[in-house]
């Protein structure tokens, strides 16, 4: 599984005139081209939880969850009673949509989540601009 970029200790730089953040591999600004830089910020990871990463992950869990009960069910399906037969299939198949619903809004949520965050940032780094203009 990759590491997800913001969740890892990582040293950005962020441009002094366009309030851009970027790797500190860049020579200069990928959005403006400026060379002044404000500097190293360390983005820690411990500052906020990684919500979208835990919501991808039970998501994962909840799909393969929900897979290997259905298997679990179909195979009690061999017995002489019919009707049990039937409900086993009901159930396994039940759960497997149930689990692979749940997954997807999980998905979803954690995929909002993402954009979320980034919007904000883009917002913080605008205002910090604006006020660092201003002062
Ligand atoms: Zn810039």
């Amino acid at each position: 599984m990759a590491v997800k970029s913001d969740v890892i200790v990582k040293t950005v730089l962020r441009c002094e005139k366009c309030g851009e953040s970027f790797s500190d591999s860049f020579e200069q600004c990928p959005k403006c081209g400026s060379r002044r830089f404000e500097g190293y910020t360390v983005v820690n990871p411990i500052s906020r939880l990684p919500m979208e990463s835990m919501l991808r992950f039970v998501g994962h869990v909840m799909w393969l969850m929900g897979t290997a009960v259905c298997f679990g069910f179909l195979w009690n399906t061999n017995t002489d009673d019919a009707t049990r037969n039937w409900w086993m299939v009901v159930a396994g198949f039940g759960i497997l949509g149930f689990s692979v619903v749940s997954a997807i809004t999980l998905f979803a949520l954690g995929e909002m989540l993402k954009r979320i965050i980034r919007v904000q940032r883009r917002v913080r780094a605008m205002m910090d601009d604006h006020s660092s203009q201003g002062g």
